[in-house]
Formats: structure tokens, C-alpha cells, sequence
């Protein structure tokens, strides 16, 4: 699944592609991927003009003039492909959809875009597993819905300070450090990839009990998720599942990663074998030696 480095480099990407652009019009065919379509897209994103793309934890939001945004979650196995005239761009977990031709039949959602000099272009939401979603929202409502309220804060927002972080932290204390990372209430955008890498950088073992961790190891382990995060934009995204940025270069994070799917290689700080655990019911990669489990 994408987390916030990705979701942050398909927002960059698309941003210029898709800004300025005006829709006209919205095909979907699979009703749970845009579950408040009927009605709202007539009369909020038909010839509505794309004004900006944010992101909000693993969450792309795309503001339009209507007074309504149009939020996308990738979920599992969600992609956006934008086709123009010379231009195709691919974002998401790459299958045949990205580079065969669309719609396929993972396509949930087609839209048809034109820029000011009536050069048609086309967005494709494609999403094998049908886990992913597009919703219409007024733009002023879209800190307010459900999704967005128990969302916490964002890492790399100046306002999340240490202090803010290890409130969040704490508010599970009884639980393993590694499941509150992924907690997305707890904190935004953080999945199993940098979960790994930041625990490890820590030397912190992600079963450890969070109530139990120094003032100073929770300070540390923020300052790694923000420098991961940082690392991990800056060089487009992972490459998880081959997971390709909105100009359809690979990201390259992947290279970058101490832990995640290094299993059985040494560990760069002290030599020992990384080793691959269940925590949280997902695959969990450590080095044994730098993160023992202290009880
Ligand atoms: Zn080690």
C-alpha cells in the first residue's frame, strides 16, 4: 500500500498535469469505488476546473472551483494513470493497466479532461482489488468527514513538534511501538516500509511496549520517521510492488532501506543478520542484535 512518501510523489507528479484542467466528463462502473456519485457528479465535477492537489495522510485530495474536492485512497492495489496527447503517467502499483491501454478491466472510474485549448486528456482510476475509493466533498467539509477527523497529525508539519508526537505515542501506551506507528489515528501516513526503517534506525524492537520507551527513544524515533519521510520524497516514493511515480520513473527508496526486505543480509551498523518476524499481524523486518526486545 502506498504510504505518505508515495501518496506525497503522486500528489507532486500529478499536480502539474492535472492542474487547470476542466473535467468533462466522469465514467465509473463499479459503484463502492465512488460510493456518492450518483447526482453529485453532475452537479459538482462535470465542468468543474481543478484548481489543486493536497495530500492528507495516505489520502489525495484534488480541490476543484465547484466548492467541492474529489478525495482518492489508493488502498491496496489503486492506481491513477493520466493519458494526454503526448503524455502518459502512471501512479500507483503498476500491473499490464499502466502500460497496456485503458480502461481495462481494473478501470473504476474514467475522467475526461480538457486543458483551456481544448486538448482532451484522460485520468484513470484503476483498482484491481476494489479496495480503493473516490468521494465528492464540499472543499470547507473535508477536514470534517470521518476519515479526516480521526486522522492525526501530519509528521512533517511544522506543528507536529516532538511534544505533539509523543502525546500521540502515549495515548496507547499498552500497545507494541510498531502497531501505534501504523495506528494512522495515532499518527498520518506511516505504514509497514518506514515502520521498519524508523524502528530500526532507532534501534527500538517493534513489539516494544510504547509506555515504556524513554522520553528520549521517542524523540529519537521522530526525528527518524520525519528524515525516512524527507529521504523517501525527495527520491520519488519506494518501490515497493514496483511501485512507479506520476512520470512513471521507479522511486527509489527501496535502495535506500536498511531493514525492509533485507532479510538475510548483514545489518550496516553491527554485521548481524537481519531477520524477518510477525508483529502486528504483518511482516516485520529487524536486526536482532541492534533492537533486542527489552522488558
Ligand atoms: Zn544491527
Amino acid at each position: 500500500m502506498p504510504e505518505l512518501p508515495e501518496v506525497e510523489t503522486v500528489k507532486n507528479g500529478l499536480t502539474k498535469y492535472l492542474s487547470n484542467k476542466t473535467i468533462l466528463a466522469v465514467d465509473y462502473d463499479w459503484d463502492k469505488s465512488f460510493p456518492n456519485s450518483k447526482g453529485y457528479v453532475d452537479n459538482y465535477l462535470i465542468e468543474a476546473k481543478i484548481l489543486k492537489l493536497r495530500r492528507r495522510g495516505k489520502a489525495l485530495i484534488i480541490d476543484l472551483d465547484s466548492g467541492y474536492s474529489l478525495l482518492i485512497h489508493l488502498k491496496m492495489t489503486g492506481q491513477l494513470v493520466y493519458k494526454g496527447k503526448d503524455q502518459k503517467f502512471g501512479a500507483g502499483h503498476p500491473n499490464d493497466s499502466l502500460v497496456g491501454s485503458l480502461p481495462d478491466k481494473s478501470t473504476r472510474v474514467t475522467i475526461k479532461l480538457s486543458d483551456d485549448n481544448q486538448n482532451i486528456s484522460t485520468l484513470f482510476f484503476n483498482d484491481q482489488r476494489k479496495f480503493g475509493w473516490m468521494r465528492l466533498v464540499p472543499t470547507i467539509e473535508v477536514e470534517n468527514i470521518n476519515f479526516m477527523k480521526k486522522l492525526g497529525p501530519e509528521p512533517l508539519e511544522p506543528t507536529t513538534t516532538s511534544k505533539v508526537f509523543k502525546q500521540r505515542l502515549l495515548r496507547r501506551k499498552n500497545s507494541g511501538i510498531k502497531a501505534v506507528l501504523l495506528d494512522q489515528t495515532v499518527i498520518a501516513g506511516i505504514g509497514n516500509i518506514y515502520a521498519d526503517e524508523c524502528l530500526w534506525m532507532s534501534k527500538i524492537h517493534p513489539e516494544t511496549r510504547t509506555g515504556s520507551l524513554s522520553d528520549a527513544a521517542m524523540n529519537k524515533l521522530f526525528v527518524h520517521i520525519k528524515q525516512v519521510f524527507t529521504t523517501s520524497i525527495n527520491s520519488g516514493g519506494s518501490t515497493d510492488k514496483n511501485y512507479v511515480n506520476a512520470d512513471g520513473q521507479k522511486g527509489s527508496y527501496l535502495k535506500f532501506a536498511k531493514v525492509f526486505r533485507r532479510e538475510g543480509q548483514p545489518c550496516e551498523r553491527c554485521g548481524s543478520e537481519i531477520i524477518k518476524i510477525k508483529v502486528a499481524g504483518r511482516g516485520t523486518h529487524i536486526c536482532p542484535k541492534c533492537q533486542r526486545l527489552k522488558k
